[in-house]
């Protein structure tokens, strides 16, 4: 008999006219099967699928919500901006308001240009990265996701002295052939890298605080040599902030380490859930880009009315005083509150967080790299995943991804998500 549920329904649909059923791979629940929800409606702390069951939300689209749905600041600014118009091709007051408000938060961008997604702003540091440096060589780490440039997405290589293998059909092994993949916090292959390739080396990407393996720090020890390598060997330091910019504090993960990159790219937040995305730097180095310099790259969309009125309103909420202080607070209340609860339960558990940042792992210790957070027994994960959405608590559909909590979330919102997760871990399913 066919399914009654309207998720099932809608994915039967979507499934014969989206390969797969999503627009972006994740959302199919591939790792952890079952049928994705589809959102109908948002609010607050909540989305409601197609069934109108209520989850509370730890996605919050992959990070951007950290003011939760529907903020009455932000929706007041979207809908303004929607009546001046949606587009125009040519520059607007706003997108300079908005360019400096993220300078004002970010003290090592002198200057910024706007784009339309993650994988566009990171693709091209990396284009402004080899054009200003004259250099081909990129070191990236394994683990770590800068979007899906063909040039970044790759694995890593068999050994040090090889580069990475393309990581997606389609990518020829050539246009991978200057990516260098190390393992992430792995001092000695640092320091191997930069003594062979150092003077080939244009820049080196990295989420200093990963949230595509799940949620990883950076030890200080590793972003720190990071930043000398790079200074020695005059390559770039590109931080991909796309995910902890204005996430895990006010300044990002920079902010955290208290490391200056020559590179930044954002995303995510600075668009408050609309397409927007951002790379920048010295004022030397981002005039290399045009229509001053030899580096090319442009866009259509790029600095879009709507989306910069919409990152211009969610920027203004979290810049006010004490924002990062409770959303840290609430986000720690959440990862404790798991922690007590696998304990009590005899469970295997560890956990993290920074600002409106989290991860957990099914494994006794904080996993310091992508190799080690792989070794998560999927069944487990899987079991907490569906226990969780069962009781309508909505996380990540894969081991390897980050959590968010926004300031919409309430106490009542933790506690139950705790309680949720302690039934699971007292009786497994
Ligand atoms: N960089 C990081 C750190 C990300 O987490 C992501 C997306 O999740 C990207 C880049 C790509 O951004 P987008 O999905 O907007 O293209």
């Amino acid at each position: 008999m066919p399914s009654t549920d309207r998720n099932d329904i809608l994915f039967e649909r979507a499934r014969a006219v989206i390969p797969g059923g999503v627009n972006s791979p994740v959302r199919a629940f591939k790792a952890v099967g079952g049928t994705p929800r589809f959102v109908q409606r948002a609010q607050g702390a909540y989305f409601w699928d197609a069934n109108d069951k209520r989850y509370i939300d730890y996605i919050g689209s992959w990070g951007p919500m950290i003011l939760g749905h529907g903020h009455p600041a932000v929706v007041e600014a979207v809908q303004k901006a929607v009546l001046e118009g949606f587009s125009y091709g040519a520059p607007t007051e706003r997108e300079v308001e908005l360019a400096e408000a993220i300078l004002a938060l970010v003290p090592s961008m002198e200057m910024v240009r706007l784009v339309s997604s993650g994988t566009e702003a990171a693709m091209s540091a990396l284009r402004l990265a080899r054009g200003a440096t004259g250099r081909k060589s990129i070191v990236k780490f394994e683990g770590c996701y800068h979007g899906h440039a063909d040039a970044l997405l790759v694995k890593a290589g068999s050994g040090l002295a090889t580069f990475g293998n393309p990581t997606s059909a389609g990518v020829p092994p050539e246009v991978v052939q200057h990516t260098i993949v190390l393992e992430y916090n792995n001092l000695q292959q640092l320091e191997e890298a930069f003594a062979l390739h150092g003077k080939d080396i244009a820049c080196l990407m990295i989420e200093a605080i990963a949230g595509n393996m799940n949620f990883v720090r950076a030890t200080p020890e590793f972003a720190k040599r990071c930043r000398e390598l790079c200074t020695q060997h005059g390559a770039l330091l590109v931080f991909d902030e796309v995910m902890t910019g204005f996430r895990v504090g006010l300044h990002g993960a920079q902010g955290v380490l208290g490391i200056k990159p020559d590179l930044t790219v954002l995303g995510k937040v600075i668009g408050g859930g609309m397409p927007l995305a951002a790379f920048g730097g010295p004022r030397a180095i981002m005039e290399q880009l045009a229509p001053l310099g030899p580096v090319y790259q442009a866009g259509t969309l790029s600095g879009n009315p709507v989306a910069t009125a919409c990152g211009l309103a969610t920027l203004k909420e979290i810049a006010k005083p004490g924002f990062y202080e409770a959303l840290g607070k609430k986000t720690r209340s959440l990862v404790e509150g798991l922690k007590a609860a696998a304990a009590a339960e005899g469970q295997p558990f560890s956990a993290d967080s920074e600002g409106g940042m989290f991860g957990f792992f099914l494994m006794k210790d904080l996993p310091q790299n992508y190799a080690t957070v792989m070794t998560t027994d999927n069944a487990k994960f899987n079991a907490l995943f569906h226990g969780l959405l069962d009781r309508g608590v909505y996380i990540a559909p894969a081991l390897y991804e980050a959590g968010f909590v926004s300031a919409a979330h309430s106490d009542d919102d933790i506690a139950a998500t705790i309680e949720a997760a302690r039934q699971i871990f007292r009786t497994p399913e």
